[in-house]
């Protein structure tokens, strides 16, 4: 059973207080196929590149079990391109620049050899085109994940509220749940989002951790305390990455099975930010991936005797 992954793939201009990057490997699909990896064998990739988009990126993807079959490369065109600069917090970021390119015509196709998936996870980008793909779906995937950003809701409301009718899970940053809610607290903001059509709710919430809810539930997991945050870029992807290849590999989507999928997603993103670009999930360790959860199994646990 397969996981099927919608979003960019994308090249990315990075500037944060450790540096400056140039045109790298980037896009939500990449980072959410590179995270998913460590749980999941079986990922089939449905994007666009332009032909300026090299070879060993696509093979590299390849190498970490991601299928790019329905990765489609458009002649004499170019990638999508993102740029972005982050200030001391790195929990903010200025959107310097995105080029769509490929993205404006793109037209998602669905290889017949991706159907019958079991988890579908549809990683930020244009809401017409995430709908789309569920449209071509034969049999309704067992979870459904979409994750998006203000660009699209500034753009494309109406899609976006179209396409999480159909959604079981959605994850989205803190501010993003206050724009698509218009509510200041995030959990009147859950109650409205929740209202949309998704069952359960993912904030994201940088440094300060990620909320999952349901309609009677919330689960709290913190990031990690790190020393130094070199590049937050994907931080988000990887989490949903995580999140989904967990729940994906276990076949288990009670709530219960959400927050432990809630702690991966964490641990991976506490990966992804500790260098720039992809460079740290690329040839990721399953030991270390392993050691890392358990970090964070010591971090929240306590023992408490109620007087
Ligand atoms: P994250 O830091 O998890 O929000 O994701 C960063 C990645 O999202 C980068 O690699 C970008 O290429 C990609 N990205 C940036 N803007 C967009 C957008 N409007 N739609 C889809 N992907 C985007």
């Amino acid at each position: 059973m397969s996981l099927l992954v919608v979003g960019t793939v994308a090249f990315d201009a990075i500037e944060t207080p450790f540096g400056k990057t140039d045109k790298i490997i980037g896009g939500a699909a990449t980072y959410i196929g590179l995270s998913a990896s460590q749980f999941q064998h079986n990922i089939n990739l449905v994007s666009v590149v332009g032909d300026d988009f090299p070879t060993s990126a696509i093979e590299m993807l390849n190498q970490h079990r991601v299928n790019t079959e329905g990765l489609q490369i458009k002649k004499d065109e170019k990638t999508f391109f993102w740029s972005g600069r982050y200030h001391n917090d790195m929990n903010t970021r200025d959107t310097m620049d995105t080029q769509l390119n490929v993205l404006e015509t793109f037209d998602p196709i669905v290889p017949a050899t991706y159907q019958n998936c079991e988890c579908l996870m549809l990683g930020n980008l244009m809401p017409s085109i995430q709908q789309k793909v569920l449209n071509q779906l034969q049999n309704r995937p067992k979870l459904i994940v979409l994750d998006t950003m203000n660009f699209w809701m500034d753009h494309y409301m109406e899609d976006l509220l179209q396409a999480l009718k159909n959604v079981d899970v959605l994850t989205i940053n803190d501010e993003e749940a206050r724009q698509l809610s218009g509510e200041y607290s995030l959990v009147k903001a859950a109650r409205k989002i929740l209202s949309f059509g998704p069952k359960y709710l993912i904030i994201k919430k940088g440094e300060h951790g990620a909320l999952l809810f349901n309609d009677k539930e919330v689960f709290f997991a913190p990031a990690l305390p790190l020393e130094d945050v070199f590049d937050p870029t994907g931080a988000g992807d990887t989490f949903a990455g995580g999140f989904v290849g967990h729940l994906c590999s276990t076949k288990d989507y009670s709530f219960e099975n959400m927050k432990r999928a809630v702690i991966i997603g964490s641990a991976m993103a506490s990966f992804c930010v500790e260098k720039f670009g992809t460079e740290r999930m690329n040839g990721l360790g399953k030991e270390e991936v392993n050691q890392r959860i358990a970090e964070f199994v010591d971090l929240v646990q306590f023992d408490i005797e109620l007087v």
